[in-house]
C-alpha cells in the first residue's frame, strides 16, 4: 500500500507520513489509501482544507487507548487481553462507534475502522464523531459467565473514557446484545449512573431502540434499492449472494426477502451454504445466534441446502452481492468470478470487505459498486436515533424506526450520488462517499480552528 504515485502531491505527502508513521498497520493504510485516494477533486474545489492542514489533521486520532484486560477462566486461569479505543474525531458530535471482541484484533484494525467510521458517520448527517474499540477477546467457546468478566474488567478500565457526550460504543463482531448487557451493567455499576445514551444496541427493554439490531442490514439492503432504482431496476426477483451469517448478513437477507428477492447464500470462516430455496433466516438465527454453531449445522437442517468447506460464496452466479463478514473478505479473483457471473450490484455490509483490487474491477466493469461508507451507515444511523430516543426518554415503534432508517438511507445515497457527479465521477459510489463525507467533516474543521 505505499504507492503514492497515483496520488497529487499533497495527498501524496500525507499519506507518505501515514505510512511511515504507521509502518506495521496494513489494514489503516489501506483505509486512508482509499480515502486519500479519491477526494483530489475536493481539495481541488476547496484549496482551504489544503491550506487548513485538514489532511495532516484528519488521518491522525485525536485519542488512542490501549489497557489491559485481566480476567480468570471457568478453569480458575488468569488470562490477559488487550483493550483498545481509538476517538477518531469528535469534530461532528461524540465519538461514536462500535466495539469488537475477536482474535485479529490489534491496533491496525481498530484504526482502519474508525477511520472509515468518522466518514461514514458524517454522512449519515446524525451529529456523532467517529470511534472503534476493542480486544482480541474471542467470545467463540466461552461460558457467558467467562464473558461477563471479561466484560466487566474491559469496561472497569474504559468507563472512564465513555459517556453520553463524550464517546458512545455499540456493537460490532462478537459483540451483540449479551456483550452490550454486561458492559452496560459494568458501566451503570461504577459510575452510579443509569446514563442510557453512553451505550447504543441496548435491549429494546432497557433503553434500546427498535430497528436497531436489524438496521445495518437493512439498511444495505434499502442503499442496494436506491442503487438500482436509479437505473429504473428493483429487487423483486433478484438472486443475491450474502457472505457472513451475523447480525448484518441475518437481516440483509430478510429484507431482500420481504422486498421480492431470494438470499441463496450464508458463509462463516469454515465455508458458506448455499440453499436454492432461499435461507432460512429464522433457522439460520437459531444455528448462529442462539446454539452459536457453524454453518454446516444448518445445511444439515434443511434439505434444499448444502455446505461447500473452506470457500466463499462468491463463486455462486447472483445478481447481487452483499459482503457482510469482514474486511478483505473479497479479492480481486473472487470480483473476477462475480462479473463472469454477471452480478450487476454489489453493496458492501461489512467495513472494507472488498479489497482494493476488487474495487477496481467492480468499477471497471461497471457494476454498481456501494462501499461500506455509505452502504453500511443504517446500523450507525440507528445507533443516533437510539442516542436521540434516550436524551428525549422516548420509544419510537418499529414502523417509525424503520420509515426513519428508510429515509436516512436515502439520504445517504443521494449524499454520495450527488457529490460523484458534482465531482466529475458520476455513478461512482466511492468517490461520491468519501468526497461528501469528508466534506462535511473538513468545514467542521475548518470552522473549529486547529484543534
Ligand atoms: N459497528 C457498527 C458500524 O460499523 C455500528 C457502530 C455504532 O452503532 O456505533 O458502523
Amino acid at each position: 500500500m505505499t504507492d503514492t504515485s497515483e496520488l497529487p502531491a499533497a495527498i501524496g505527502d500525507v499519506y507518505e507520513t501515514v505510512v511511515a508513521r504507521n509502518a506495521h498497520e496494513p489494514e489503516f493504510q489501506q483505509a486512508v489509501h482509499e480515502v486519500l485516494g479519491s477526494i483530489a477533486p475536493v481539495l481541488e474545489a476547496h484549496p482551504e482544507f489544503v491550506d487548513g492542514g485538514i489532511l495532516e489533521r484528519v488521518v491522525e486520532p485525536e485519542r488512542q487507548i490501549v489497557f489491559r484486560v485481566p480476567w480468570v477462566d471457568d478453569a480458575g486461569r488468569l488470562q490477559v487481553n488487550r483493550g483498545f479505543r481509538v476517538q477518531f474525531s469528535s469534530v461532528l458530535g461524540p465519538y461514536k462507534g462500535g466495539l469488537r471482541f475477536h482474535p485479529s484484533v490489534n491496533l491496525s484494525i481498530i484504526k482502519f475502522l474508525g477511520f472509515e467510521q468518522i466518514f461514514k458517520n458524517a454522512l449519515t448527517g446524525q451529529g456523532i464523531g467517529g470511534a472503534k474499540g476493542g480486544s482480541d477477546f474471542d467470545p467463540h467457546g466461552r461460558s457467558d459467565a467467562e464473558v461477563m468478566r471479561f466484560c466487566q474488567s474491559f469496561m472497569g478500565e474504559l468507563y472512564r473514557h465513555l459517556g453520553e457526550h463524550t464517546d458512545v460504543p455499540a456493537g460490532d463482531i462478537g459483540v451483540g446484545a449479551r456483550e452490550i448487557g454486561y458492559l452496560f451493567g459494568q458501566y451503570r455499576k461504577i459510575t452510579n449512573r443509569h446514563e442510557s445514551g453512553m451505550f447504543t444496541g441496548k435491549g429494546v427493554q432497557w433503553g434500546g431502540a427498535e430497528v436497531r439490531t436489524e438496521a445495518t442490514g437493512y439498511g444495505a439492503v434499502f442503499f442496494a434499492q436506491e442503487m438500482l432504482g436509479v437505473h429504473g431496476d428493483m429487487f423483486d426477483g433478484k438472486r443475491v449472494a450474502v457472505s457472513g451469517s451475523g447480525n448484518v448478513a441475518i437481516y440483509a437477507i430478510d429484507k431482500a426477502h420481504q422486498l421480492g428477492a431470494k438470499a441463496i447464500t450464508a458463509s462463516d470462516s469454515t465455508g458458506y451454504v448455499i440453499d436454492d430455496a432461499g435461507i432460512d433466516v429464522d433457522l439460520l438465527r437459531q444455528v448462529k445466534e442462539v446454539e452459536r454453531a457453524r454453518v454446516d449445522e444448518y445445511a444439515r437442517r434443511r434439505p434444499s441446502a448444502r455446505f461447500v468447506e473452506g470457500r466463499r460464496p462468491w463463486e455462486v452466479a447472483v445478481d447481487v452481492a452483499i459482503p457482510s463478514a469482514t474486511q478483505n473478505e473479497l479479492d480481486e479473483a473472487d470480483a473476477a468470478a462475480l462479473i463472469a457471473n454477471g452480478v450487476r450490484v454489489v453493496v458492501e455490509g461489512a467495513n472494507m470487505p472488498s479489497t482494493p483490487g476488487a474495487v477496481d474491477a467492480f468499477r471497471a466493469a461497471g457494476v454498481l459498486f456501494g462501499p461500506g461508507k455509505a452502504a453500511n451507515a443504517g446500523g450507525v444511523a440507528t445507533s443516533a436515533l437510539e442516542m436521540s430516543q434516550n436524551a428525549a426518554r422516548q420509544r419510537w415503534n418499529f414502523e417509525d424506526s424503520e420509515r426513519k432508517l428508510r429515509s436516512i438511507m436515502r439520504d445517504v445515497h443521494h449524499s454520495a450520488f450527488a457529490a460523484a457527479e458534482r465531482y466529475g465521477h458520476p455513478g461512482d459510489y466511492v468517490v461520491g462517499a468519501n468526497s461528501a463525507g469528508f466534506e462535511r467533516v473538513a468545514h467542521a474543521m475548518l470552522a473549529q480552528g486547529v484543534i
